[in-house]
C-alpha cells in the first residue's frame, strides 16, 4: 500500500480513537448529581426557634430508613383548630400510633418543630416507595393554618426554614416539591387555593440569596 494512503488511515484511525474516547469520558458530559444523606440539626433558622424533638427509635412513625435528601415536600396540616400549631403537631406525632404517617418539620407563626432527622424516610407524600419519590427522598414539611394564627408570618417562617435547608443539603428552588406533586391531593391547599405557590417560591429564592450571601 502507498505509504501516503497508509498515513491517512491511520490519521483517520487516530481521529476515531480520540473521538471514541471523548465520548466515554467527556468533561463537558452532565455530572450525575450527588446528593447527601447525613442529618444537620439546627437551633434555629434565621431567627425562627427550632425544638429537635425526635420521636423515639421504636416509634411506628419513625421508619429509621436513611436515604438521600432530593427535594423539600410543603404540605399544610389542614387542621384549622385554634390550638393545632407545631407544638400540639409535635405532641401529635409522638402520642398517636395508629399510622406509620410522619414528616419531618412543622412550621407556625413562631416556631418549628423537628419531629425526625432529615436524613431519614418519613410517609407523607403519598407516593409509596417511588425511588426519587416524596417519601423516600423528600423532606416533608407541615405549614400550620390553625385559627388565630398569623398564616403570612407561617409563610414568611417556612420560607426562611426552606432556604436554610436547601443551603445545608446543597438543594435549589427547583428542588422543591409540593404535596400535590406526588399525589392527587389538594396539599398545601390554602397555599394552592388562593394562587400563591409562585410567590411563595419567590420568597424561599430571596430568603437563599440572604443565606448565600
Ligand atoms: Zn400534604
Amino acid at each position: 500500500m502507498d505509504r501516503r494512503v497508509k498515513g491517512k488511515i491511520l490519521f483517520v484511525l487516530v481521529q476515531l480513537l480520540v473521538l471514541a474516547a471523548l465520548l466515554v469520558w467527556s468533561p463537558w458530559k452532565k455530572k450525575e448529581r450527588v446528593y447527601m444523606s447525613v442529618n444537620i440539626e439546627m437551633e434555629q433558622a434565621g431567627d425562627i426557634p427550632i425544638v429537635n424533638d425526635y420521636l423515639p427509635w421504636d416509634h411506628v412513625r419513625r421508619p429509621g430508613e436513611i436515604r438521600d435528601i432530593m427535594y423539600l415536600t410543603i404540605h399544610e396540616t389542614d387542621n384549622w383548630s385554634g390550638t393545632a400549631d407545631a407544638s400540639a403537631h409535635d405532641a401529635w406525632l409522638h402520642s398517636s400510633t395508629d399510622s406509620p404517617n410522619s414528616w419531618h418539620y412543622t412550621v407556625d407563626d413562631h416556631c418549628v418543630y423537628h419531629h425526625l432527622p432529615d436524613n431519614e424516610v418519613a410517609w407523607n407524600a403519598g407516593d409509596g416507595r417511588t425511588p426519587g419519590g416524596g417519601n423516600m427522598n423528600g423532606i416533608g414539611i407541615e405549614m400550620c393554618v390553625n385559627e388565630g394564627s398569623d398564616y403570612e408570618q407561617t409563610l414568611r417562617n417556612t420560607a426562611v426554614l426552606c432556604a436554610q435547608l436547601l443551603h445545608n443539603y446543597g438543594l435549589t428552588v427547583d428542588d422543591i416539591r409540593f404535596h400535590a406533586d406526588f399525589m392527587d391531593k389538594l396539599c398545601p391547599r390554602r397555599l394552592i387555593s388562593d394562587g400563591r405557590v409562585e410567590e411563595f417560591l419567590q420568597m424561599v429564592r430571596d430568603d437563599l440569596a440572604l443565606v448565600e450571601q
